[in-house]
């Protein structure tokens, strides 16, 4: 599903990916963890296409493509799907405006017929309700206003609704609840444990982890992997510390 090979990149000239490897099989959950400031928000970004973030060196296959030679755009429309640890507000534009544009465009990339509005409504209702949320809260502009939780909730009906090959989440559990944290991990359960389907999951903590079982646990430590186990490596860095363990 998703293959990093030497990955290099720099962010306003200063390297900080710096010879990333990593391979995420389909069927499988891939936890990264990692100290502050290690870069694993640069390699979301970086797989994400964000502008400023420059690659230097190393290849990312997606799906059997070359990811680094799409557009963002066309990373989305094959499938890929990204969570940001600060979700953008974009006051002015209702949640359910966003999301069916943001699948239209989808379908309009695959050569598939757009939803209508009443299809389109049956699925953010459905998405929105194994969420715990009202779909009229998706009626309110973009995350304006949203708690830390219900912009999380949110991001998973999006999830939901774009229901993507693989999905990168960087620190999702970030300033959750108990409640919103057993619901966003059901969400990503639910949505993403599947044959065909990857995540992978950055994260500080090893309790989301408790909810969404890795298949695998990455340490990512001064821009590249340092190590890598199974589940139990999550538990053994919560116990030592980053700096015992990397
Ligand atoms: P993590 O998500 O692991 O905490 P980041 O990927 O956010 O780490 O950051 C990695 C390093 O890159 C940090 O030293 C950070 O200061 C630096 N960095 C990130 N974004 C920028 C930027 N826009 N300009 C300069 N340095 C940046
Ligand atoms: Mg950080
Ligand atoms: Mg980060």
């Amino acid at each position: 599903m998703l293959s990093i090979e030497n990955l290099h990149a720099t962010v306003a000239g200063k390297p900080i990916l710096k010879g990333l490897s990593l391979t995420v099989p389909a069927g499988e959950v891939h936890a990264i963890m990692g100290p502050n400031g290690a870069g694993k928000s640069t390699l979301a970004y970086a797989l994400g296409g964000r502008p400023g973030y420059e690659i230097t060196d190393g290849a990312v296959s997606f799906d059997d493509a070359d990811l680094l030679g799409m557009e963002p755009h066309e990373r989305a429309a094959r499938g890929l799907f990204l969570g940001f640890q600060y979700p953008v507000e974009i006051p002015g534009v209702s949640y359910l405006q966003f999301l069916r544009e943001s699948l239209n465009a989808q379908r309009r990339s695959r050569s598939e017929a757009e939803l209508s509005g009443a299809e389109f409504i049956r699925l953010a209702r459905e998405q929105a309700g194994a969420l715990g949320m009202d779909v009229d809260m998706l009626k309110r502009p973009v995350n304006v206003g949203f708690s830390g939780g219900e912009k999380k909730r949110a991001e998973m009906v999006q999830m939901g609704i774009m229901n993507p090959k693989l999905a990168i989440l960087d620190e999702t559990d970030s300033g959750l609840d108990i409640d919103a944290l057993r619901a966003v991990g059901a969400g990503i359960n639910r949505i993403m444990r599947a044959p065909d389907k990857s995540v992978l999951l950055i994260t500080h903590y090893q309790r989301l982890l408790d909810y969404v079982r890795p298949d695998k646990v990455h340490v990512l430590s001064a821009g590249r992997i340092v190590r890598s186990g199974g589940p139990e490596l999550a538990h053994e860095l919560e116990r030592e510390g980053y700096a015992e363990v990397a």
